[in-house]
């Protein structure tokens, strides 16, 4: 695609920023995890479901590919996708059949890895069927959930099939020194979680908005004003979908540009033009603040402070969801609920 192909692009001036061509998608075969990390963007968790079907995963792929040709870069994650590995190696198997390449990584926070032998089995296979690289996460908030020891089995035997260049471990230096939880009371815990947002900044969306914004500095409402998420939204280089076809712009989880059960993701990157509806218009001219006089008008409360931009924004999200305001482009429930 052109990028005056885009509704948006197309009719804004010359020198203001366009919307960028997606050029990654990251499938998440499921809201289901053996973990339920603080920090989750997807409030995933044992008890949330969905399983994405095999033919949405490919009519994503053939989409993005159709937008981006050869640098389209796709990435199979979570919830745990090695959860519902017969559908991952379904979905690998069928796009590879069909020749779709760019299989970057398969993401996975080595929760299954028990048996060297059904661990060799199952990377064999999705080597065999184009994924380029394994992401283990590895760090405090899945440390809380996850043995150090099956991160350091499944590096391992990753490295001796696949070698170390396509194994990325993110982060190497908790590998080294991992935070044990055994024992910690909830105070201890919070400590390590304050400790781990200060090494490493997240975005404050998801569980991580409902979880930890309260561990963090509060600033009121309007520092936030005039803030607005042009970069975010104009500059993401690609799209999250979710197990039932939802394409969340960037990062920004619960943020629906569209499903896939209606449109295919080319089609929808043409039509999408964020300064033709509420909450997108806002959220790109003035950012989340510019939200916060139909919050007030429909009886929210603010609260004293908020951490960040992303945590201003996911609190009035999740009011306008409990409303069903800006159905569906604020949903699914899976990311306003833990
Ligand atoms: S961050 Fe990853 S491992 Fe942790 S709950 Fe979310 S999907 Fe699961
Ligand atoms: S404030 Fe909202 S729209 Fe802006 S980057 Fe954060 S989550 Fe995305």
């Amino acid at each position: 695609m052109n990028i005056l192909d885009n509704q948006y692009n197309l009719h804004i001036g010359k020198q203001q920023a366009k919307l960028k061509v997606w050029r990654y998608a990251g499938l998440m075969l499921t809201y289901k995890c053996s973990a339920a990390c603080a920090f989750c963007y997807y409030c995933c968790d044992p008890q949330q479901e969905g399983l994405m079907p095999a033919d949405v995963a490919l009519s994503a792929w053939e989409g993005l590919v159709r937008l981006a040709g050869k640098d389209a870069r796709v990435h199979l994650t979570g919830g745990e996708p090695f959860l519902v590995f017969d559908r991952l190696a379904e979905i690998t198997k069928q796009a590879h059949k069909a020749g779709l390449t760019g299989l970057e990584y398969v993401e996975t926070n080595a929760s299954w890895a028990n048996q060297a032998p059904d661990i060799r089995e199952k990377l064999n296979f999705l080597a065999g069927h184009g994924m380029e690289k394994l992401k283990i996460s590895c760090d405090p908030f899945h440390q809380e959930f996850i043995e150090i020891q099956k991160v350091i089995l499944l590096k391992t035997i990753a490295e001796e099939i696949l070698g170390p260049e396509r194994v990325m471990v993110r982060w190497q230096r908790y590998l080294q020194n991992p935070v044990n939880f055994q024992g910690l009371n909830h105070s201890e815990k919070q400590d390590v979680y304050r400790q781990a947002l200060r090494d490493d900044p997240c975005r404050l969306t998801g569980r991580a908005a409902f979880c930890l914004a309260d561990l963090l500095p509060q600033r009121p409402w309007t520092e936030f004003l005039r803030n607005p998420c042009s970069q975010a939204i104009l500059g993401a280089k690609g799209v999250h979908i979710d197990p039932y076809g939802n394409v969340f712009s960037g990062q920004c989880s619960g943020l629906v540009v569209g499903n896939l059960a209606t449109q295919k993701l080319d089609m929808m990157w043409r039509d999408f033009n964020p300064l033709a509806c509420p909450p997108w218009k806002q959220l790109l001219t003035e950012g989340p603040a510019g939200l916060m006089d139909e919050a007030l008008a429909q009886g929210y409360t603010r609260r004293p402070g908020y951490a960040s931009k992303c945590h201003l924004c996911t609190d009035l999200r999740r009011f306008f969801f409990d409303k069903s305001l800006f159905w569906p482009i604020i949903s699914p429930k899976e990311c306003y609920h833990i």
